[in-house]
């Protein structure tokens, strides 16, 4: 039933394959009669669907692949796809909450985050930026100070432009240039894979719908653990409380 990871599957996949396309390097370490090249560097922030499918994508075309999550869960999923986990000492504060999900952090543990990635932004070829807080804008990952210590022809590929960018300069949809520095923020990479975004996506609604239908009726029973929840609503009334209290 899941369509949002369906579709940040599809989009982890197309920012890999963008980025490839757009840097003045080849991914895999080539050793040749003409030299040696080495392999281009790809750091993916936020190792939850899109960015272990960005992981996984960037390690088949032969980058060297290092991720940052602040959930401790996802350093073993980046490890068993070949790439580094990068660590900060976070304090033993919580990170996620019941569900998986990231929570909000304070501004000390964003600092340490942030000052890990500046570093490591440095010498990266590629940055694929992924992180989310469900409700809440996205984090701010890297700084604008950040983005002038990386080298020229670094490309950040922002996949949260959407919910305000983990990036400072990104621009939603647009291409910002700065000091050689290329920063895209494509909203719906989804689309542009659309036979298999398609696919994905009807197979996810398909999914849905056929539990609420009993003897060839659409039954709505609010008390159902998923029909409940993602009702916006219902008989008139806004029955989803974060779109409630967003309206109020
Ligand atoms: P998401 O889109 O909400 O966020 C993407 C990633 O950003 C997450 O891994 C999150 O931890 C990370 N993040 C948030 N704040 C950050 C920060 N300040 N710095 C660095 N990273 C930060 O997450 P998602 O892709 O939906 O996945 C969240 C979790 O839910 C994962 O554990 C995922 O495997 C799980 N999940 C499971 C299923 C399933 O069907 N079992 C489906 C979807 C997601």
């Amino acid at each position: 039933m899941d369509a949002l990871s369906s579709m940040a599957t599809v989009a982890g996949y197309k920012a890999v394959i963008i980025g490839a396309a757009q840097i003045p390097r080849m991914f895999p370490l080539l050793m040749t009669a003409a030299g040696t090249v080495p392999p281009a560097k790809v750091l993916v922030l936020g190792a939850g669907v899109a960015g272990l499918q960005a992981i996984a994508t960037a390690r088949r075309l032969g980058a060297v692949v290092s991720s940052y999550d602040v959930r401790a869960a996802a350093g073993e999923q980046v490890k068993s796809l070949g790439a580094t986990f990068l660590e900060v000492d976070l304090g033993g504060i919580k990170t996620e909450d019941a569900g998986g999900y990231a929570v909000e952090l304070s501004d000390e543990a964003m600092d340490r985050g942030r000052a890990l990635i500046a570093e490591h932004a440095k010498t990266t070829d590629i940055i694929i930026t992924t992180a989310q807080v469900p409700g809440r804008r996205a984090p701010l990952l890297i700084t604008e100070e950040a983005v002038n210590g990386m080298r020229r022809g670094t490309m950040v590929i922002d996949l949260a432009g959407a919910t305000g960018g983990n990036c400072a300069l990104t621009k939603a949809d647009e291409t910002v240039e700065r000091n050689g520095v290329t920063i895209i923020a494509p909203t719906n990479l989804a689309a542009t894979v659309p036979v298999h975004a398609s696919q994905l996506y009807s197979r996810n609604i398909t999914a849905f719908l056929t539990p609420m239908i009993k003897d060839g009726e659409l039954q709505i029973d609010m008390s159902d653990d998923v029909v409940g929840p993602s009702c916006v609503t219902h008989q008139g009334v806004v029955v989803n409380k974060r779109v409630a209290a967003l309206l109020s």
